[in-house]
């Protein structure tokens, strides 16, 4: 029987009713601390103050007028992510694989500008996510998320996600850029280290190609710092957004430097809602926060004491658990059993968090936790884990 809803999704049986920051109240009355965020998206948790109140002004004035005129809340978010990036400029789309698109769209562009019309080639990592178009798909790594569906974009190689031999193997005169996360995500929370960056921006300059860095699941303030990349201080030629940029409200954007960007002339790109007004003024809502003095200092360090207590946890259970791994409050733990069971448990004791692959359950809670709730989450945990260590 074919449901209303097309069945692409396998849905856990549970829908909620409302939110408010880390909690989240089903249909049938159950409270979860929701250390999923909506996959790093309520990057503020739900129903925040300040969101709430610029969504209800905003609606009351402006939704949307398309990008036929000046968008002053556009320039307002696109000046604030210039003066707190690398970038020099930004196109506003709608979600993290239409950012992907865009940002692949402007290297190649750049290449076929300066006279390199045959470097459209793109190296991606093994166990890269980045989105579910047919060209996103193309330069992702999941081989069961692309069959079925024709034909691929082509231009995409793949080299093992650390390794700089095939990274090198893999580039030519053909490369248009590099494509990687900075943390991957959905891949299992594998943080890229500092050498590989550093070793990538060179590689990448060396070859005449552009850096491109996905951050649509690691940015915005997930790691402690508003882009994983500066703990590392190797910028890119151009990063894509999303997830955590809105809070929850969609909204995807494409930071590139003024070089990277040079071939990007009206009618080169566009959307019809990108960057609308409403988007825009929860975006900027959700700077407004995340800039904050000390926000991103309390974020590493809930961070930082999470994981510190996750590891005392892994280290009583090592049958369950064999790692903890991330930064800030994007952490994986490597399961030992299978990573479905062990979500499946703690969802039941009232924990929500998100799967990923390589067998690793994700902990992406909302930025605004405090230390309370990192000992609600850690009780919980470790009470299903002696459970399961028990049986
Ligand atoms: C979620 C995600 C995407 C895709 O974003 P959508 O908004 O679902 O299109 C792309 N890249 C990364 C790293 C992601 O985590």
């Amino acid at each position: 029987m074919v449901t209303t809803v097309m069945p692409t999704y396998g849905r856990i049986d549970i829908a909620f009713e409302r939110g408010e920051g880390p909690y989240l109240y089903s249909t049938e009355g159950r409270r979860f601390l929701d250390f999923a965020s909506g996959i790093a998206t309520n990057s503020l948790g739900h129903a925040h103050p300040h969101l709430v109140e610029t969504l209800k002004q905003q609606s009351e004035k402006l939704w949307h007028v398309s990008n036929l005129y000046e968008v002053p809340e556009q320039k307002r978010l696109a000046d604030r992510l210039v003066a707190n990036s690398f970038a020099d400029t930004v196109f506003f789309a709608n979600s993290g694989a239409e950012a992907n698109e865009g940002a692949l769209k402007i290297a190649r562009k750049y290449q076929w500008e300066r006279g390199e019309k045959e470097r459209h080639e793109i190296v991606c990592c093994r166990s890269a996510f980045h989105g579910r178009t047919l060209t996103t798909l193309s330069a992702g790594d999941n081989e069961t998320y692309r069959t079925g569906f024709g034909p691929r974009p082509e231009g995409f190689r793949h080299v093992a996600f650390g390794n700089m031999n095939e990274m090198r193997e893999a580039m030519s005169a053909k490369t248009a850029a590099i494509l990687v996360e900075p943390i991957q995500g959905e891949g299992g929370i594998n943080p890229a280290d500092v050498e590989y960056l550093k070793a990538l921006r060179k590689a990448a300059d060396e070859f005449d190609a552009l850096l491109i860095y996905d951050e649509v699941q690691c940015g915005m303030g997930r790691t402690g710092k508003l882009w994983a990349y500066e703990w590392s201080g190797v910028a890119p030629d151009i990063m894509s957004l999303a997830k955590g940029l809105g809070g929850g409200f969609p909204v995807g954007a494409i930071l590139a430097t003024e070089k990277a960007a040079s071939g990007m002339a009206p009618g080169t790109h566009g959307s019809t809602f990108g960057g609308n007004p409403l988007a825009m003024a929860v975006a900027n809502a959700v700077l407004d926060v995340i800039l904050a003095p000390g926000f991103l200092e309390h974020v590493t360090e809930m961070g930082e004491l999470f994981a510190k207590r996750l590891r005392d946890i892994a280290a009583r259970h090592p049958k369950l658990i064999s790692e903890v791994r991330g930064k800030g409050l994007m952490i994986g733990l490597a399961c030992v059993g299978k990573n479905t069971d062990l979500q499946a448990k703690l969802r039941e004791a009232g924990l929500l968090t998100v799967g990923a692959g390589g067998n690793v359950l994700r902990i992406l809670p909302p930025l605004i936790i405090e230390e309370s709730h990192v000992a609600e989450a850690c009780g919980i945990i470790e009470k299903v884990c002696a459970d399961m260590d028990a049986s």
